[in-house]
Formats: structure tokens, sequence, C-alpha cells
């Protein structure tokens, strides 16, 4: 499933989840299995915008993702105050555990993810189904915000048919692939304006 990069891909199709889905052995093989060793002496912490909040978020050093967070928080400690409901307190990061109602390991659990704007989130499991059993898309995060995340590698869950509006992972393999094929969904102001 190609990552729609930019303002595209929401509503999702039923069932596209770009990204969603995860390869295991090659994350475990990659950050740790927290479940199988202790990976959170491995994280390295990163502030959370700076002079906004400070806060300190712990994530994982390798494949640049904790570098990459840096430059996130940077740039959304730059946005306008109104934005800053949505990204203080963050809602964390690091959390060794499964997916919910799942065996599998959360992106969470590999110090790869951040959650944002708790009160002001959507997740799929938290709406009730309709006539037909469609959960309906919903969401307020914004798009300036989505943005600097994806600049950076991150993939946003407000992309996925099984939303969740909160989530950002690092994920920089799919922005890559979208990047290099533009029919996969790059919007044309991040062609026009393509990011270092
Ligand atoms: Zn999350």
């Amino acid at each position: 499933m190609p990552y729609p990069v930019g303002e595209t891909g929401v509503p999702p199709p039923t069932d596209f989840d770009p990204g969603r889905v995860r390869y295991t052995p090659l994350f475990d093989k990659m950050y740790g299995n927290c479940l199988a060793a202790n990976i959170q002496k491995a994280l390295v912490p990163v502030v959370w915008l700076p002079t906004k909040a400070g806060t300190r978020i712990m994530f994982h050093p390798a494949n640049g993702a904790a570098e990459q967070l840096r430059k996130v928080s940077e740039e959304l400690d730059k946005l306008p105050a109104k934005f800053l409901e949505f990204l203080h307190p963050s809602a964390g990061s690091y959390n060794c555990r499964p997916i919910a109602e799942t065996k599998r390991l959360s992106a969470h659990g590999y110090g790869i993810a951040i959650d944002i704007a708790l009160k002001r989130a959507h997740y799929w499991q938290w709406t009730k189904p309709e006539a037909g059993g469609v959960r309906r898309w919903r969401n307020e995060v914004p798009w300036e915000i989505v943005h600097v995340f994806e600049r950076h590698g991150f993939i946003w869950g407000g992309k996925w048919s099984h939303y969740d509006t909160m989530h950002f992972e690092y994920r920089p393999e799919l922005l890559a692939a979208a990047r290099q094929a533009p029919t996969n969904g790059i919007d044309s102001a991040q062609r026009a304006n393509p990011p270092p």
C-alpha cells in the first residue's frame, strides 16, 4: 500500500492502511523487540517544542529516528500559537505494548512513534460503526502539523482506514518510496517544494 504524501489519502479507502502493517522480523532486528530485550536503555531524549514545552521524549536513535524527531520538534515549535493545543502535552512515545486486541507489537514498542493531541484525537476503535458496519473517518489534526512530520520521514495514522489520528510513526522508507513515484499521491505543493 503506497503511502500518499501531502493533502491526499483522506478519507482513506476501506481497509487502506499504508504502513499499519509492519514486517515484524525486520523491525525487531532494526530496533529490538522490547518484549524480549531491554531496548529502553538504547533510547535517547529529544526535547519536545524547545521554547513552548521543553519536555523530553525518549526515542530510538537507529535509522536517524530521534534526530528526525528533533527536526520535527523544532519546526512544530515555530508554528503559530493556535497549534499548541494539538502539540502540548504530547501523548506519549515509547511504550512496550502489543496493539490493542492483537499480539503484534505497536510501533510505540520500537521507540519510533509519538502520539499528540489526545483530546482532539479520533481512533477507529473508539467510533461506533454505522449501519453496514462502516466507521466514519473523523479528524481534527491540522494539515500544517501532518506536513511537518511527513517532511522528516514520519507517516500519519490519520491516513489509515483504521484511523488513529494522534499517531505519527517514523517510516522513512515509505516516504522515500512515495517521492520516487509521483503517481503514488505526492501533491503538487510537495513536488514544487521538495523536502531537503
Ligand atoms: Zn500511537
